[in-house]
């Protein structure tokens, strides 16, 4: 059950509802939901507690769960959450696109995309610093020095960025230098890291898994939320099936579907979806027609030097090409998409059906 707490309600005043709720033999937790302080409980005697709990001046609901993810489906709320990554807003009427190489590479490089991103309107900087790798003998990111590079890329071209956490032990070092941490498709249910994340106090990309149905991702979702941590943005990035002609299958339809469910944004790599460059436009037009609130996309300099993912990373002019596209479908889904500055990369901006 849940206690949602007045909106004026001091700083702490869930701790005393929880205490009370632990005393009557529940087990409790304090929540953060936007604004609102809210506290979660299971076990006890439910009427019981319901009534102790209702007469504190700080409760302004008690309400049970209709459904198992009380936090994701939002039934204490009716709005859509937005989520702030630094100065970004991701899940408002504009849309967001991050780009980046898959892999953090020299500082050099890293600035050289940012840069080339940035002018052509992407609002963030992807890139990896720890990499998930098939096999053993990849590239396995820069580690560390990654996450220096990346911040020092910040300090310069002023995009917040996303990079991805692989494991529990660097959580709090990702934490360090990330302004959103991603957990990649490969990591969606691992629990123990998507509960050290309810507490890592950076917003959250979490990637659907790569044969995970809608109720696991959302479940993935719910650990983030109930370990304290409101601030999660949902991205589809493909699933296997069994076509041979992309790297994965991008699921459209599931963008409604999930945003029909959750009041969570929902973004879609387009990248990891087609795993070759050329496929990449189509579906990232289809991913914002289809209402997704933004994308993230695999940009890189010179791409046949890449480190990782060089077949699937649009060049900058052809990110600035898409970017260009993307405008003219924004208006008609009523969003709206950041105009490009000066130093963009070259691009004849061609109708949609090039
Ligand atoms: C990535 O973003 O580079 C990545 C490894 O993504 P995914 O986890 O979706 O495969
Ligand atoms: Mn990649």
């Amino acid at each position: 059950m849940f206690a949602l707490l007045r909106p004026d309600s001091a700083a702490g005043e869930s701790r005393r509802v929880r205490e009370l709720v632990q005393k009557l033999g529940a087990t409790a937790q304090s929540l953060q939901m936007g604004t609102r302080q809210v506290v979660a409980w299971t076990g006890g005697d439910a009427n019981r507690i319901a009534e102790a709990i209702a007469e504190l001046d700080s409760v302004e609901q008690v309400t049970g769960f209709d459904s198992s993810l009380p936090l994701v489906e939002g039934s204490l709320r009716g709005d859509r959450s937005a989520v702030r990554v630094g100065d970004v807003t991701i899940g408002g009427r504009e849309l967001i696109v991050i780009a980046g190489p898959c892999a953090v590479e020299e500082s050099a490089r890293t600035e050289e995309i940012a840069h080339a991103v940035g002018a052509a309107g992407a609002k963030m900087l992807r890139g990896g610093a720890f990499k998930p790798r098939t096999l053993p003998y990849s590239f396995q990111g820069l580690g560390r020095r990654g996450l220096e590079i990346l911040a020092e890329t910040r300090a310069v071209c002023g995009l917040p960025i996303v990079t991805e956490a692989l494991d529990v032990e660097t959580v709090s070092e990702v934490a360090e230098f990330a302004d959103m941490i991603q957990v990649g498709a490969r990591n969606m249910q691992n629990f123990g890291l998507l509960k050290k994340l309810g507490q890592c106090g950076r917003p959250v990309l979490l990637k659907r898994g790569m044969a995970a149905t809608v109720d696991e991702w959302l479940g993935a979702a719910e650990y983030l939320l109930a370990g304290g941590n409101p601030d999660v943005v949902l991205c589809e990035r493909g699933i296997r099936t069994f076509t041979s002609h992309a790297r994965n299958t991008l699921d459209l339809g599931v963008i409604d579907a999930v945003r029909e469910r959750t009041h969570l944004p929902v973004i879609v790599d387009p990248s990891h979806a087609a795993g070759e460059r050329n496929r990449v436009p189509a579906l990232a037009r289809a991913a914002i027609a289809a209402g997704a609130d933004g994308l993230i996309v695999e940009v890189h300099s010179d791409p046949g030097r890449a480190l990782s993912d060089g077949p699937q990373a649009l060049r900058p002019q052809e990110f600035a090409k898409l970017m260009a596209e993307l405008r003219q479908i924004a208006p008609i889904v009523g969003r709206t998409l950041t105009a490009a500055r000066d130093g963009a990369p070259e691009t004849q901006a061609t109708g949609v059906a090039t």
